[in-house]
C-alpha cells in the first residue's frame, strides 16, 4: 500500500515552497489510495522557532490537507537513530576536522564542498573525535525520479564521506530520515527538488541499514523575482491562512495541473507526468 509523507522543519511557518511539496505529497498519496503523515523534522533546535511546528500543522488543516496517523517528532525518536547508528559499527570512522579545515583541504582538491578523506585511516595525531562520518565508496547510485527522471551520482567523488552523527550526539539529516521512512514504511517521497542532490546519500545509507528504497519525485523548487528558493529562512511570507483557496490554486498551477475547484477535484485530475522538472517563475507570495 502507498505511503507518503510530508517532513517539514519547524523554522517558521509554511511558505510556498513547502505548501507546493505538501500539495502534491498529499494528492500523489490520496490519488493512489494511500496512507499520508506527517513528521516534524526537529533535530536542530538552534535552527528552530518555538512556534512553528503548531503553525504548520495548522496551516496544512486549514487547507484541508488531512493526515492519517500521529504527527511524529523525529525529537522523540532518537532511540530509532542511535539503533541505527550502532548497525552501522565498521562502516563509519570518528573525523576530527573542523568545518574550516574540510572546506580548506576541499578547495586546495579544487572539489568544494567534498570531503577529502583526511580522517578516513585514523584521527590524525592530537585530534579528538568532532563527528562520525560513513565510508562511501566509487560505486555510482543511480535511481528513476518520477519527474527529474535518471539521476546518477557517485558519493565518494561528489559528496565524499559524510557526517551521520555529531560528537555531541546531533543526529545528521541524511540518517534520521532515512531511519523513519523505513521505520514509517514510507514507499513514495514526494518533496522539493532541493532536496535531489540528498537522495543519492540516502539511498546509499538504506542499502547499508538493508532498508527497501522508496520511489521519489522531486517537485520544481519555487525561485522568487530574484531566482532565490523561497525559503522560510530566507523570510518567505507565510501562508495567509484567509487566502487558502487562492493558495491551493496558484499551487496546482505550479504543479502543471489543471485547474480544480476543490481538493477532490484535484485528486481526480492529479497527473505527475505534468509537473515540470524546473520551475523558474515568480512566486505568488513574493510580492510585499
Ligand atoms: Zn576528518
Amino acid at each position: 500500500m502507498y505511503a507518503g509523507r510530508f517532513a517539514p522543519s519547524p523554522t517558521g511557518p509554511l511558505h510556498f515552497g513547502s505548501l507546493v511539496a505538501a500539495l502534491a505529497s498529499w494528492l500523489d498519496a490520496r490519488a493512489a489510495s494511500g496512507r499520508w503523515q506527517v513528521r516534524i523534522e526537529d533535530l536542530d533546535p538552534p535552527r528552530e522557532q518555538p512556534r512553528a511546528a503548531g503553525q504548520i500543522l495548522r496551516a496544512l488543516e486549514s487547507l484541508g490537507l488531512e493526515w492519517d496517523r500521529p504527527v511524529a517528532y523525529q525529537s522523540r525518536r532518537r532511540m530509532l537513530y542511535r539503533d541505527a547508528l550502532e548497525r552501522l559499527t565498521g562502516k563509519t570512522y570518528a573525523c576530527g576536522c573542523s568545518r574550516k579545515e574540510v572546506a580548506d583541504s576541499a578547495l586546495a582538491m579544487n572539489a568544494a564542498g567534498v570531503y577529502p578523506g583526511t580522517c578516513r585511516n585514523g584521527l590524525p595525531a592530537g585530534k579528538t573525535s568532532r563527528a562520525l562520518r560513513v565510508r562511501t565508496t566509487a560505486e555510482p547510485i543511480c535511481f528513476v525520479d518520477r519527474v527529474q527522471g535518471k539521476i546518477e551520482q557517485s558519493v565518494e567523488r561528489d559528496v565524499g564521506d559524510f557526517i551521520v552523527c555529531r560528537a555531541d550526539g546531533q543526529f545528521a539529516y541524511q540518517l534520521a530520515v532515512v531511519v523513519d521512512d523505513a521505520e514509517q514504511g514510507i514507499t513514495d517521497v514526494v518533496r522539493g527538488a532541493d532536496l535531489l542532490d540528498s537522495t543519492a546519500r540516502q539511498i546509499y545509507l538504506q542499502r547499508l541499514l538493508g532498508y527497501p528504497t522508496p520511489r521519489y519525485l522531486h517537485v520544481p523548487v519555487a525561485v522568487n523575482a530574484v531566482g532565490e528558493k523561497l525559503s522560510k529562512q530566507a523570510g518567505a511570507r507565510a501562508i495567509e491562512l484567509t487566502g487558502a483557496k487562492d493558495q491551493l490554486r496558484t499551487a496546482l498551477a505550479f504543479l502543471g495541473q489543471p485547474e480544480a475547484a476543490n481538493l477532490r477535484e484535484a485528486v481526480r485530475s492529479w497527473d505527475p507526468g505534468l509537473i515540470p522538472a524546473r520551475r523558474m517563475v515568480t512566486a505568488p507570495d513574493a510580492p510585499e
